[in-house]
């Protein structure tokens, strides 16, 4: 049996976050602005409180300015509307990242709309799926855009390939669609009423996993020699993490494997920064 090749994404990451460095280096030294990323959350969510710690972390390493507004666990779509329109506004604010989960009758969607799309650092605004949809420059959301950028840092060819897609969310199923045909991917999206899921996933070159159901891939979904991106991230009792892919079963069926944790979710914080960047660069430059 050939061992399954890990898919790592902590080289690409560390590259993304040098080149978000360079360009806040840049900024600062020429022009005295330092790229700013404001995470705006409403829940008391122990994951979310988490994953902004690694965020606000990351940031500092990248010379990246990153700050939280909380809103209470129950604010009101109208307040936390009012805070987005708020940053969108602050020529001193560069990107601006709504978190999920939100208070109870909150819509992700809906409320992102109040961000600008300048901003729009997770491609969050339906405008930004839609440019997107449509080939015009916007930002991808960040996990999406980590999942083509770690298949490329791991040199794994698109064009021409099949892959499918398990999920079709809007922050991840969806806009990855697009992006991989813009790369000339022959693309299927899978979600929870696809009737025979494994027989859709069987077929394709590459198999992204993406529906936060921990262990929903085996080796009954997977072609000999396909390559497995598990976009999952699934909370364990003993608190850590685990993808939607079952390494063990795919070990040895899969040519190569992205782990959870260490795979996507990496390249997608360090995606995040360098969008800011590039969001602080054209503010600089269009003011000019
Ligand atoms: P989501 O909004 O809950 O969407 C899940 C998608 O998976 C839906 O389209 C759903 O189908 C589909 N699905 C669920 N169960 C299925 C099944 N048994 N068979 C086939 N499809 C199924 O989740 P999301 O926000 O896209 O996130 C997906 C996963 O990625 C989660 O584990 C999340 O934590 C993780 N994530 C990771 C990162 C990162 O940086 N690594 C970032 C964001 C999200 P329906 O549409 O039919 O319901």
């Amino acid at each position: 049996m050939t061992e399954t090749t890990p898919l790592p994404g902590a080289g690409r990451a560390a590259a993304l976050r040098d080149e978000a460095r360079e360009i806040a280096e840049r900024l600062e030294r020429e022009h005295g602005v330092r790229p700013r990323l404001v995470v705006v959350v409403a829940t008391e969510d122990e994951s979310t409180a988490w994953y902004v710690r690694s965020i606000t972390r990351a940031a500092d390493r990248a010379g990246i300015a990153c700050d939280t507004v909380r809103l209470p666990a129950d604010a009101e779509p109208a307040a936390i509307r009012k805070e987005l329109a708020g940053l969108s506004a602050d020529p001193a604010v560069h990107g601006v990242i709504l978190q999920t989960p939100l208070p109870p009758g909150a819509s992700a969607a809906e409320l992102a709309g109040a961000i600008a799309p300048e901003k729009d650092v997770d491609g969050a605004n339906p405008l930004s799926l839609g440019r997107l949809a449509a080939g015009l420059p916007a930002f991808a959301p960040a996990t999406a855009e980590a999942v083509v950028s770690l298949l490329d840092a791991h040199g794994i060819e698109l064009s021409g390939r099949g892959v499918a897609v398990v999920g079709r969310s809007t922050v991840v199923g969806k806009p990855l669609a697009h992006l991989l045909l813009d790369r000339d991917a022959t693309v299927t999206v899978c979600h929870s009423r696809t009737a025979d899921l494994a027989a859709a996933t069987r077929t394709a070159d590459i198999v992204v996993a993406a529906a936060g159901r921990a262990g929903l891939i085996t080796a009954d979904h997977v072609a000999p020699g396909a390559v497995v991106m598990d976009v999952g991230t699934n909370p364990t009792e003993d608190g850590g993490l685990i993808g939607d892919v079952d390494a063990e079963s795919v070990n040895g069926t899969a040519a190569a494997l992205s782990p959870v944790p260490g795979g996507v979710g990496p390249v997608t914080t360090a995606l995040l920064l360098r969008h800011t960047a590039l969001a602080a660069l054209r503010a600089v430059t269009a003011d000019r």
